[in-house]
């Protein structure tokens, strides 16, 4: 009879300790992946690419897995973060300006480029609307047009001195990508050409025009001039053609030079045979109206193009003659310099104004446009000893004095120097 009782006593004895048991139990699991639920949360919270926390049991193949994940994610954010930068370097290394923009124009990002060509900054000025910022007329215009199959060129207000080629390319329905090019050394090159063309055109219709009046007389009734007014006109007729040829072979021999000729031949000058070819020139251009001298005080052998150095160094002498005073002396001299050599013509002419000194190399460039027709230059000369001292890394320097005369000195570099001199020769 008291067994039964006693037995459940000692049955529900052992339950209660069961139960507490397992209760322990159940709570040290809760606590366990509680605390390991608040490493994660902690984890989750932590910067990006704070390591995952270490655990046991389930946890650690769900931080493993978590952090396998991490880890793939880490990798392709780094991919992206290095797909990105290259990206923002090509931009930045593009020669030409960009400017991403947004809807209504609106600034994302530019490159180093586009800020100068703009005057923009584009840390400062991302969101703003580019037309807030680049408030040209024209350019405005042009966001505004919607038409950007043609380009817009402009010189911004902000850099007056730039010429920018500029296209706007709509992509990704609402944004668009605005390219601009410097374009200034372009749109000078074109009016240099203009100029020339202009300027040739010029040359060649004034002797053009005395041609074809003479032309015109002679035909009109040749038989009712005298004999030695035909003879006049057709001699007039012949000076005005030379005239042409002169300056049709100048223009020849600039364009060989400027478009792409070859290097100049690197042969050795016999400097003497050169500079004697020159005088001599010289001497029969002169008939006499000059005491012209050559010294030769440099070096004996040169390495370069006898005959381009040889046209360069007779227009010097000519320039000389042409310009010098009648009577006066026209001094030649070929000597080392510090840095290499020099072939130097002085002459006791009537001098240059210093404001013309830095043109005198521009094609047609004249200080006396009348004098220089005269004597029968063509503007060209020293615009083609520049090209072929150019063309031998060497350099024309001019000292002028008003009234006294001037120094044209072409130099040649060191590395043009092949035997120096061991005695001087006059
Ligand atoms: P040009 O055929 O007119 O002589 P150049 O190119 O040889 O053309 O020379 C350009 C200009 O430089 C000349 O028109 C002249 O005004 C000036 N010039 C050149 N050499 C001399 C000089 N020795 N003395 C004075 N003026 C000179």
């Amino acid at each position: 009879m008291w067994l039964l009782p006693g037995a459940l006593i000692a049955l529900l004895g052992d339950l209660a300790w069961g139960l507490a048991a397992m209760l322990a139990g159940a709570l040290y699991v809760i606590s366990t992946h509680l605390r390991q639920i608040s490493n994660l949360v902690e984890w989750a919270r932590a910067p990006i690419g704070t390591p995952v926390p270490i655990a046991s049991g389930v946890w650690d193949l769900v931080f493993s897995e978590i952090n396998r994940r991490s880890r793939l994610m880490k990798d392709q954010r780094e991919r992206l973060s290095a797909a990105l930068d290259r990206f923002v370097e090509a931009g930045q290394a593009m020669p030409d300006g960009v400017i991403y923009m947004g809807p209504g124009h609106v600034v994302d990002w530019a490159n180093q480029r586009a800020e100068s060509h703009f005057g923009i900054d584009a840390q400062r000025d991302a969101g703003a609307p580019l037309i807030n910022l680049v408030r040209d007329p024209a350019f405005v215009a042009y966001l505004d047009s919607g038409d950007f199959g043609e380009p817009l060129v402009m010189k911004p207000l902000r850099q007056h001195r730039l010429t920018l080629l500029v296209q706007l390319v709509p992509y990704a329905e609402t944004r668009t990508m605005l390219i601009s090019r410097d374009i200034t050394h372009l749109e000078r090159l074109e009016t240099m050409r203009r100029d020339f063309v202009a300027n040739v055109s010029h040359e060649l219709r004034t002797p053009l025009t005395v041609v074809l009046g003479f032309l015109e007389t002679l035909a009109d009734g040749v038989d009712d001039l005298p004999a030695e007014d035909q003879l006049h006109y057709v001699r007039l007729a012949r000076e005005q053609a030379e005239r042409m040829h002169r300056l049709i072979l100048d223009l020849l021999v600039l364009s060989a030079l400027e478009t792409g000729a070859p290097a100049p031949a690197e042969e050795e000058v016999d400097v003497a045979t050169l500079l004697d070819a020159v005088l001599r020139e010289g001497l029969a251009l002169s008939s006499g109206r000059h005491r012209i001298t050559l010294e030769i005080e440099g070096p004996l052998v040169i390495r370069g193009s006898s005959k381009e150095l040889h046209s360069a160094f007779a227009n010097l002498v000519s320039n000389a003659i042409r310009y010098g005073r009648a009577g006066g002396h026209i001094r030649l001299r070929w000597q080392a310099t510090g840095d290499g050599c020099a072939f130097s013509v002085q002459d006791q002419g009537e001098g240059i104004e210093a404001q013309h000194i830095p043109r005198l190399t521009e094609r047609f460039y004249r200080v006396d446009r009348g004098r220089s027709r005269e004597s029968g230059g063509t503007g060209l000369g020293l615009a083609i000893v520049k090209h072929v001292l150019g063309r031998h890394q060497g350099s024309l320097e001019i000292e002028s004095v008003l009234g006294e005369g001037s120094v044209f000195r072409a130099r040649l570099p060191a590395q043009r120097l092949v035997r120096q001199a061991t005695d001087a020769a006059a």
